[in-house]
């Protein structure tokens, strides 16, 4: 690994093993067992940190709770200069963290640069939208009464997060949040601890050299028992949690019992229609990079092509012979195009589904299989698969987090194939592959595409921040990132101003003392 400096990568992002004496920045309420990360890429320890204890949860909320008293004070356009700062920092540390990401998460190094350039870019929005934290005016039905709406900080804003996108996710969520004027807790996967603190550390500059309290950024590492600490706080008024669909319903549940706000970013189940109009080279590229891309661990993967019959085995062809193209092998070197899974058992689920979509009757078209030898002694490398399949089928209805590829064959109009790609439980990203305006019309339409995300001619994974960033249904709803997804984190106050000597009542009741 060294010919790839990640070593270099960890001593200037100032993570530490805890041999090596404790961490920089903020980290400073770590008591607990010892967490032990290991990466995909070769199966090396790449180093320890302790969790924290719930006794540690609570300095940390105390903390958190204590900064937002003097934060929420500042000037939102002085909060958004703190994120340019932010922003800054992120650039100079581009590499490094990019790396780090590589290695700890197992995507290919482009792809690590690439979530690093996202936190960028939220930094960027941020800063523009901490002068645009705008309310409406409204027109009173009294006279000498003005009316408008106002957005406050909020508090505190809880973030789980998932291990694919182990610093992107924070960045969306904290870059916001803190223009917003709210501190941020974060509870990052147990499988990326190392991605958290040093996220944690370079913001921990930007902190001092501000002389800013330091709960505005708090970092919590551990496993599930953290975030329930965290769901069932009231001292949190908004749990921001990105994760499967399973991990959502406990938290929705647990934070609604409490009826505070959540903000929930959970599974898809993907699909790309290809109609007799499209673009075949260009289907095969976003097919291809959509469901292969992070080995398929993105929650924007594509798992599904519903194809039309007439041009089925041309399309098929064409994805089965890229996918002999394809190089498999250590992430960090850029001839590779497809990594490691995140851990073997994740590789176990892999397996677990191609052999139940044969059960199910399924026909495999490209061979799947767990790599081993030399550069794959990890035991997390496995050949992404195609399989033809029913829609209807268990496993197809299933996200499984891997590079398993479903076509799925539609006859007749277009509205066959959206019978099929709205036909699951999930609901985030969606495409249509055509040159023919009334099928795109027609999937953008109110009975088309029932996704967060409806794409015309694009796949189905990755976007940009400057949208609304989200998912309906089994995907839980929340919407990050781009366009107004800032008003979550903040509350919203009406108020009405009456500049006269008399007191109207509203809907003009009488009421004389
Ligand atoms: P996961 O659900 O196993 O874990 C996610 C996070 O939730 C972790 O930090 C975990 O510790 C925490 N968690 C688990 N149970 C909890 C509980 N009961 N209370 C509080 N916290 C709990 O998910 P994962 O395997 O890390 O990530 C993969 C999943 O995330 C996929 O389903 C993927 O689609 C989804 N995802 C969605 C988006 C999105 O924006 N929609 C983005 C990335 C990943």
């Amino acid at each position: 690994t060294s010919q790839f400096g990640i070593k270099e990568a960890l001593t200037q992002l100032g993570v530490k093993d805890i041999n090596e004496g404790t961490s920089t920045g903020l980290h400073h309420f770590a008591n607990g067992e010892i967490l032990e990360s290991y990466s995909p890429v070769d199966g090396k320890l790449i180093g320890s940190v302790k969790m924290s204890t719930s006794q540690d949860y609570q300095q940390v909320i105390q903390s958190a709770t204590e900064a937002f008293k003097t934060f929420r004070l500042m000037p939102a356009p002085q909060r958004g200069e703190i994120v340019r700062q932010f922003g800054e920092k992120l650039r100079q540390n581009k590499e490094a963290l990019g790396k780090l990401v590589s290695y700890e998460m197992g995507k290919s190094l482009q792809e690590g640069y690439g979530e690093v350039q996202e936190m960028i870019d939220i930094c960027d929005f941020a800063v523009g939208l901490s002068r645009q934290l705008h309310g409406l005016t409204m027109h009173s039905e009294r006279p000498g009464h003005r009316m408008y709406e106002q957005y406050h900080p909020m508090g505190v804003v809880g973030i789980i997060s998932a291990f694919n996108f182990p610093v992107a996710v924070w960045a969306w969520n904290t870059a916001l949040a803190w223009i917003c004027g709210d501190v941020c807790i974060w509870k990052p996967s147990e499988k990326t601890p190392l991605c958290g603190i040093a996220c944690q550390n370079i913001i921990a500059e930007v902190i001092k050299e501000n002389n800013l309290p330091e709960g505005i950024s708090c970092l919590i590492n551990g496993d599930y028992k953290l975030g329930e600490l965290m769901t069932s706080d009231t001292r949190i008024p908004l749990i921001s949690a990105t994760g499967s669909t399973r991990m959502g319903k406990i938290v929705a549940q647990a934070v609604a019992a409490r009826l505070g706000k959540s903000l929930l970013e959970l599974g898809g189940n993907n699909a790309i229609i290809v109609t007799p109009d499209a673009d075949i080279k260009m289907t095969v590229i976003g097919a291809v990079f959509g469901a292969v891309g992070t080995a398929g661990q993105r929650c924007t993967s594509t798992r599904r092509l519903i194809i039309h019959e007439s041009i089925f085995e041309k399309v098929k062809d064409a994805i089965v012979s890229a996918y002999k193209q394809l190089k498999i092998g250590n992430p960090l070197d850029e001839n590779n195009h497809v990594g490691p899974l995140i851990d073997t058992d994740a590789v176990k689920m892999y397996t677990a589904a191609l052999d139940k979509v044969v059960e199910e009757g399924g026909t495999i078209l490209v061979e799947g299989g767990v790599l081993s030898g030399e550069g794959y002694e990890s035991g997390c490398y496995v050949k992404p698969a195609i399989a033809l399949a029913q829609n209807s089928f268990e496993i197809v209805q299933h996200e499984t987090f891997a590079p398993v590829l479903y076509l799925i064959k539609y006859s007749g109009d277009v509205d066959n194939a959206l019978e099929y790609q709205n036909g699951v439980g999930q609901g985030l990203s969606s495409a249509i592959m055509t040159n023919n305006l009334r099928e795109a019309e027609r999937f953008l339409s109110v009975v088309g595409s029932d996704c967060g995300i409806a794409n015309v001619n694009i796949g189905t994974s990755g976007a940009e921040i400057g949208g609304a960033f989200g998912g309906e249904k089994d995907t839980g709803g929340g919407r990050e990132s781009g366009s107004d997804a800032w008003k979550i984190y903040m509350r919203r106050q009406t108020n009405t101003i009456n500049y006269t000597t008399s007191l109207p009542l509203a809907q003009g009741i009488k009421f004389d003392l």
